[in-house]
């Protein structure tokens, strides 16, 4: 085999070896849409779901395995989609939906934690990030990182799933950083941000909506997480 040839092949099994150990998840997983396959995939995850547990042990093990889940260097963004998922699945022990978001300073620590409360609270407004921007901004401490209503430099949002359409302009409307755990492809903004007006295209282009670098496990979590109304068909019928 002649040299270049050597390189290519070098080249090619290396591109195959860092997609695999960045990523990560095919799309596909992120669409889920009858309650066997979800249920299929929670006992897939490494937390010994059995598709016969009831709800209360099913989420007993699921925090269980978060708040034991030990963050890697490799997925720098875990330290976030931890604590997102744990808001996440607060929300669905309460009844609502599994959608968590926490604030982050320029310092890389967290300040503030919410969760989607839309049945808890009989409210159409509050999804995860809308009630994280909101609480927060009623507090003493977004003096310090809020300049009217717009977050200083370096504040980043990471959310437990890809903001939709109104958690999206709420975003870039208060001008912060964002990423998250796992994408929407049915609902998600971020990847249709051609669709916007273009004022608002502006706006948002100021900032950076992006996936986080979070490991698979996370992106699963996350992503069942957010769809746990197949558990017991939760919401307005
Ligand atoms: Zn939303």
């Amino acid at each position: 085999m002649n040299k270049f040839l050597s390189i290519i092949l070098f080249l090619s099994v290396f591109a195959i070896t860092q997609a695999q150990k960045l990523n990560t998840v095919d799309n596909s997983y992120f669409i889920t849409h009858s309650r066997e396959e979800y249920m299929q995939k929670l006992a897939g995850l490494p937390c010994g779901i059995n598709t016969n547990d009831p709800i209360p042990v099913i989420l007993q093990k699921l925090h269980t395995y978060l708040v034991n889940f030990k963050p890697s260097a490799e997925y720098p963004d875990d330290v976030y989609a931890i604590e997102s998922n744990l808001q996440a699945l607060k929300s669905v022990k309460e009844g609502g939906y599994g959608i968590g978001a926490v604030l982050v300073d320029p310092a890389g620590k967290i300040i503030w934690e919410a969760h989607n409360s839309q049945i808890q609270k009989h409210r159409s407004d509050l999804h995860g990030e809308m009630t994280l921007l909101t609480e927060f901004e009623k507090s003493r401490l977004a003096k310090k990182y809020v300049n009217i209503y717009v977050y200083k430099p370096g504040m980043m949002v990471f959310s437990s799933a890809e903001p939709c359409p109104m958690c999206f302009i709420r975003l870039a409307t208060a001008g912060v950083d964002t990423k998250y755990c796992t994408p929407g492809p049915e609902d998600g903004m971020v990847t249709r941000v051609s669709c916007l007006p273009s004022s608002w295209r502006d706006m948002a282009s100021k900032h950076k909506f992006e996936k986080g670098n979070c490991s698979p496990e996370m992106q699963k979590v996350a992503h069942l997480l957010f769809f746990s109304t197949f558990l017991d068909n939760r919401g307005p019928k």
